[in-house]
């Protein structure tokens, strides 16, 4: 089993969490979107090399926050894990920075243009526009042989699937994604061989137990599992 998309740095006793999973058999990509998630991460990645897939970029929440010298040290950090993806990046309506042409969509092209220089496929966050990112993406020419789009906790309909597909994207299936009509619906027309499973589980991920107490490692392992569990019986139903 594969979790195609997990903020595990942002759970408790991170590390102790990927042992668990590495004894499932279960692999991640694991996400690291901020300069302090990529220093956190950095360890798992070497820890945990057979099981975690490491995805490095900045996420569109902090694009008019990261300095010029991130920028920078993205492109450090992709050197030094060559099977890393690049992302997560993308447009959110949610923060600043989300009109055409300010900072977040700098940030895309930046790390799209990353991902075609490095041959890596981009993990995409879209929470508004789908199409203004395929605009950008096709206008830069993806896809590469290894360059493709991950639409991440998918969100898009059916023209997004048609375009999306033309570069060979990967569709990352999260429980959210059945709860748009519209979605729902587009999901049909995604090739089995393009979808994934995701919990894109974070700091927000339920820790507790119904007794108030804090789960374990052995069982926030079992949640994630549990969670990707439930999105591929959702799928099946369709
Ligand atoms: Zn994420």
């Amino acid at each position: 089993m594969l979790d195609f998309h997990v903020h595990l740095a942002r759970l408790p006793e991170a590390a102790l969490v990927c042992r668990e999973l590495q004894r499932r058999h279960i692999q991640s990509v694991l996400v690291a979107c901020e300069p302090w998630e990529w220093d956190a991460c950095a360890p798992l990645f070497q820890e945990f090399p057979q099981t975690l897939i490491p995805c490095i970029g900045i996420h569109p929440m902090i694009a008019e926050q990261v300095s010029n010298e991130s920028w920078e040290q993205l492109k450090t950090w992709l050197q030094k894990f060559p099977q890393a993806y690049v992302g997560e990046c993308g447009l959110d309506k949610r923060y600043p920075g989300y009109a055409p042409n300010e900072a977040q969509e700098k940030l895309l092209t930046f790390q799209a243009k990353l991902a075609l220089e490095f041959n890596r496929p981009l993990m995409i966050h879209a929470v508004g526009d789908h199409r203004r990112i395929l605009k950008i993406l096709e206008d830069l020419g993806f896809p590469g042989s290894n360059a493709f789009p991950i639409f991440h906790r998918f969100g898009g309909d059916k023209e997004v699937v048609k375009r999306a597909l033309r570069m060979h994207a990967l569709f990352s299936i999260h429980p959210d994604s059945f709860r748009k009509a519209s979605t729902k619906a587009s999901l049909s027309a995604i090739p089995q061989e393009s979808l994934r499973l995701e919990t894109d589980a974070d700091e927000s991920f339920p820790i507790q137990n119904p007794d108030g107490t804090q789960k374990t490692p052995d069982e926030i392992a079992q949640a994630l599992i549990q969670s990707l569990q439930t999105v591929e019986e959702s799928l099946k139903s369709l």
